[in-house]
């Protein structure tokens, strides 16, 4: 397999990841916001998403954006896959906390060697999810979805299950493992104050409260 440079796979990899969110009506992500989200100039976003299209990994549209095509879709599919079982790998066999892995798992998702990956990944058991509830992408590129809400949305009087957190930042995922919110927790919402979307859960015998900021980082999936 031809390789890239791992700066060509985190653009890739950063164009994979707004295209959900930040793309408009025609599937286009601006370069403006591929160069917020790696925190670099416009001038080298624009150098960089030429390179790519000419490379045949991205669709360049001058003024309009970019989007991935199929050969590029697999690429960042394929580091998305490795950062998310290296993840795995360093929380379950190495005994990382999930505040810890995401910057090592930066690193080592740009290791190019399927037969490694493979191994890890029956090493791993064939895990489904990363630590923060991140779908793993199968080595054909298929991802698992699941019905899940983000609590904030939760009406009053309503049990979930917490299967992920939208944030991989340590002072977030610590916070949480302070109040003792970890994935696989059991939470009733109790109450909505809505002058500021404060939430209030039950988690096992105790009450506490959560921002709205906190609550719309949090992936819940409803119970019966
Ligand atoms: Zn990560």
């Amino acid at each position: 397999m031809k390789s890239h440079t791992e700066s060509e796979e985190n653009y890739l990899k950063a164009v994979f990841s707004l295209l959900p969110e930040q793309s408009d009506e025609q599937g286009m992500v601006h370069t403006n916001a591929i160069a917020q989200h790696l925190g670099t100039s416009a001038a080298s976003v624009t150098d960089m998403v030429k390179r790519l299209s000419d490379k045949g990994l991205l669709v360049y549209k001058p003024y309009r954006g970019v989007s991935l095509t199929l050969a590029g879709q697999k690429i960042a599919l394929n580091i998305v896959r490795k950062h998310r079982l290296w993840e795995v790998f360093l929380v379950e066999k190495l005994g990382f906390s999930w505040d810890n892995v995401h910057d090592i798992a930066e690193q080592m998702e740009h290791i190019n060697s399927p037969e490694l990956i493979r191994r890890l990944d029956t090493f791993l058991e064939f895990p489904k999810f990363d630590p923060h509830g991140d779908p793993i992408p199968s080595e054909t590129g298929e991802i698992q979805t699941r019905e899940t809400y983000r609590l904030n949305e939760i009406k009053a009087g309503q049990a979930v299950t917490l299967v992920g957190v939208t944030s991989d930042e340590s002072n977030f995922l610590q916070y949480l493992d302070k109040l003792g919110l970890n994935l696989g927790a059991k939470i009733l919402v109790t109450d909505r104050i809505p002058f500021d979307n404060t939430l209030q859960v039950q988690l096992g015998d105790l009450q506490i409260m959560l921002s709205g900021k906190v609550a719309s980082c949090l992936d819940v999936m409803k119970e019966a």
